[in-house]
């Protein structure tokens, strides 16, 4: 007498032996058989078409909504192509999103640890920030909380310097002044002075662009101060190319001078360089 459990295991060797061709050709396993589901094929990964692809990437002009809507970051992104919906297959315009990469492989991820971004979350971030391209506002910096804090600390050491060189009358000195056989007052020199002594990271600009223009001043100013400071000597309260080289040694005394008129041309044209850049990027 066969137990009810034998008969149901009977039972199915029966099926199983009856339909053995039949499963067969669909290869299914013993495992698909007994509770595992069995495989389906992947759907083959569609490439999206050219045309909705360059809708994505001209809409979004390549900045991630993600990054835009969570963190203000408005920077073109290295990125891809994402699936809102999740379907690979599916790639009518709007179902398509510029994603930096960092986010891309998040919202593409399955997790029980933590919420992931729903579809209708980025829907509504893609929409805020095609808005903001079709505007043209992605190429505004100041478009950018992240870059508003640089900015305005940039807008400070704009400030400084300007104030400094101003204020002390250094760069207005350096313009005008002539050092072949005139004397002039070291103390004319204080603004470039302080500006070439001043050192340390929060004397430098956030923006990478600003920050060479003032190295390149920064430098100019010290190589100014070393050729005044090897080649003029005080006479009477004052600094002055010595009289006497230019009846003595004329070619050492012009020399000098044409050395010290290239090097304030560089101080004058550097830091014009630096405020007219800085004017256009931080003010504007
Ligand atoms: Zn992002």
């Amino acid at each position: 007498m066969l137990t009810p459990k034998q008969l149901t295991l009977g039972a199915m060797t029966v099926i199983i032996c009856h339909h053995r061709r039949s499963l067969l050709e669909f290869h299914l396993t013993s495992k698909q058989l007994f509770g595992q589901v069995p495989r389906v094929a992947k759907k083959s990964r569609k490439k999206p078409s050219k045309a909705a692809e360059e809708s994505a990437l001209a809409k979004s002009a390549r900045r991630c909504a993600l990054c835009f809507a969570l963190k203000g970051d408005l920077r073109e992104k290295i990125g891809q192509i994402a699936h809102i919906d999740g379907n690979r297959a599916n790639s009518v315009p709007g179902n398509l999103a510029w994603m930096c990469l960092e986010h891309h492989s998040s919202f593409d991820s399955i997790t029980s640890q933590h919420k992931n971004y729903t579809k209708a979350e980025v829907k509504r971030y893609l929409a805020a920030l095609y808005r903001i391209v079709a505007d043209g506002k992605h190429l505004s910096i100041s478009a950018s909380p992240q870059f508003g804090r640089g900015v305005s600390a940039d807008r400070k050491i704009l400030e400084s310097i300007s104030d400094l060189m101003v204020e002390s009358g250094s760069i207005e000195f350096v313009r005008r002044n002539n050092f072949a056989g005139w004397s002039f007052d070291w103390s004319s020199l204080r603004g470039i002075e302080e500006f070439a002594a001043r050192g340390g990271p929060e004397n430098e600009f956030i923006d990478p662009e600003l920050e060479e223009l003032r190295k390149t001043l920064h430098d100019s100013c010290r190589q100014l101060l070393s050729i005044l400071a090897t080649n003029t000597f005080p006479i009477r309260d004052r600094q002055s190319v010595p009289d006497d080289w230019e009846t003595d040694q004329p070619e050492r005394f012009w020399k000098v001078v044409s050395e010290i008129d290239a090097m304030t041309d560089k101080v004058c044209c550097s830091y014009d360089d630096l405020i007219r850049n800085a004017r256009k990027r931080l003010l504007a």
